[in-house]
């Protein structure tokens, strides 16, 4: 899916989709994220894309593999899906191997997120060695395929795990922050939290012409950066999990 035009691209990160209304902020109806498929497919088509969007899907749910793998064969598109692997056939409601298997037969990037979930910055040495080694070794033993793809849990990472992630063979490490790349871009590739109230048309925004939307996003993004600076780690996580539980409530 390489791109001629050379457009920047722009990673989406979904999480959970569900047929049913859930308050949780990231779990999205089907019916719209098939909107933003044929969104994505239509201003693909027409190749006049300045901005392209590229999809991606965090924590490995059931739904990747229930809903969002029909759903992109139907609108031809390929996505990303970063695996926590110690979840996989663990946790209820997540992947099995099978299902795992399948994502990556249909010529989807399969990408490592973890072993436990665990903030990587918040781990020590062996901490690391689980989650980004061991993580890589089981999904390429019981994939047959190599993972040099990350995205970090809690979009959180530090120089020192920056270093680890080198170490363990990571050569291109995804964030949260919502920042366009280039493609094929190595090293840190920006993405898009989308949350399950973003309609079609506001995404058909964030990937107009003027880049307006995506301006605010950045913005957003550095308040976010310079609270958690002055916050810190946990005292920003508790106060976004407030502000995400008010907004999904509205
Ligand atoms: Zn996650």
């Amino acid at each position: 899916m390489q791109n001629h035009h050379a457009a920047r691209q722009l990673y989406l990160l979904y999480h959970e989709l569900h047929t049913d209304t859930r308050a949780y902020a990231y779990g999205m109806d089907t019916s719209r994220f098939a909107e933003h498929l044929a969104l994505i497919a239509a201003m693909r088509n027409a190749s006049s894309e300045p901005v392209q969007a590229q999809i991606t899907f965090d924590d490995g749910h059931r739904s990747n593999h229930d809903y969002a793998l029909p759903l992109l064969r139907e609108h031809n598109l390929q996505a990303w899906f970063f695996l926590t692997a110690g979840w996989i056939e663990q946790r209820a409601d997540y992947l099995d191997w099978r299902q795992a298997a399948a994502l990556h037969a249909a010529g989807h990037g399969i990408g490592a997120h973890g072993w436990s979930h665990a903030l990587l910055t918040h781990c020590n040495a062996a901490g690391l060695q689980k989650e980004l080694r061991d993580t890589r070794a089981l999904l390429e033993d019981r994939l047959g395929t190599t993972i040099t793809a990350l995205s970090f849990p809690g979009g959180r990472y530090n120089a020192r795990v920056l270093d680890a992630c080198a170490e363990a063979g990571y050569t291109r490490l995804f964030t949260s922050r919502p920042q366009t790349s280039v493609p094929g871009q190595d090293g840190l590739i920006g993405r898009l939290n989308i949350r399950r109230d973003a309609t079609a048309e506001w995404l058909r925004g964030l990937l107009a012409e003027d880049g307006t939307v995506l301006r605010g996003l950045e913005r957003q993004d550095q308040v976010k950066t310079a609270l958690k600076r002055l916050l810190g780690d946990r005292a920003y996580a508790s106060l976004w999990r407030v502000v995400n539980r008010a907004e999904a409530d509205a």
